[in-house]
């Protein structure tokens, strides 16, 4: 439910914060071929000792690289020092629709062969993705969007849950008021910090959520979520804020 963010570290910073989250109890690691850092990220988990199936690892394709998504993914398994990942993800949409199709297809073939365990999409509209489904067939696993408590929207959820795919998170903290006075008065009543109260918010719609930080506190402060919980009442506050 919690995945590490590794952008934008690159080189000996993201060795040292990959292997500090894989320390402090993270298991899911969310790279990318554009974040130039899955050497970094494959090293710090061989140095972690942290066996590779205990690991969700995702990454993601350039959609400049369309045409060239095998070769492409095994450079990055290369990189990662794995044989598989967990999941691979188009990282935004290919602009013409035809494009879409192409690398969704090429996708499907590559998961039958075992280097991936589950493909998916990010920052898709769902009429993007019901056009993959009326070509393909199949659904993507996941759609990673941007997500936070000014961006909640239950219509866009419901729909992800309709079509029996999950809605991750990205930059959940980045872009939200954490001086808020709904989520500062919900950390404060739940002893918490309100960024604890915006990830526990994600898991309380349970959804998977992707946060970054280089910061060993806040890395171990937002991992740990799972000592208190929201109330209906508090999330359905939180989901107001989208309105206003
Ligand atoms: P984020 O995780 O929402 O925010 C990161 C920022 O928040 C950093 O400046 C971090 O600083 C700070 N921070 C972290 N924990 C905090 C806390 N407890 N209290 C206060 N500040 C805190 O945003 P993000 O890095 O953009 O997104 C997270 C991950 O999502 C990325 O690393 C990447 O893996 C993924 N992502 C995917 C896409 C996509 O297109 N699919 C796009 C963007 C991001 P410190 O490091 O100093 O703590």
């Amino acid at each position: 439910m919690i995945g590490f963010g590794t952008w934008p570290l690159r080189g000996h910073p993201a060795h040292a914060a990959v292997s500090a989250a894989l320390a402090a109890g993270y298991r899911h690691i969310d790279t990318a071929t554009m974040y130039g850092n899955e050497a970094e990220v494959g090293r710090a988990l061989a140095d972690s000792g942290v066996s590779r199936d205990e690991v969700f690892l995702t990454t993601k394709l350039r959609p400049s690289d369309a045409g060239h998504e095998r070769s492409i993914l095994r450079k990055s398994l290369r990189s990662l020092g794995t044989e598989y990942v967990d999941l691979w993800l188009v990282h935004w949409p290919p602009p013409r629709p035809q494009l879409r199709r192409q690398v969704w297809n090429e996708m499907l073939g590559i998961r039958a062969e075992g280097l991936v365990r589950e493909i998916g999409v990010s920052n898709y509209t769902l009429g993007q993705i019901d056009d993959l489904i009326a070509d393909s067939g199949e659904a993507p696993a996941v759609n990673q969007i941007h997500w936070n408590p000014q961006r909640y929207d239950a219509q866009f959820l419901a729909g992800h849950r309709a079509r029996g795919i999950v809605l991750e998170g990205y930059s959940p903290l980045k872009d939200t008021d954490l001086a808020d006075p709904v989520i500062a008065q919900i950390a404060s009543a739940s002893g918490v910090s309100p960024a604890q109260v915006v990830l526990r918010w994600h898991v309380e719609h349970e959804i998977p959520v992707i946060a970054k930080s280089a910061n060993p506190g806040r890395m171990a402060a937002n991992l740990d979520l799972f000592g208190f919980s929201l109330t209906a009442d508090q999330v359905a506050r939180i989901d107001g804020l989208a309105a206003s």
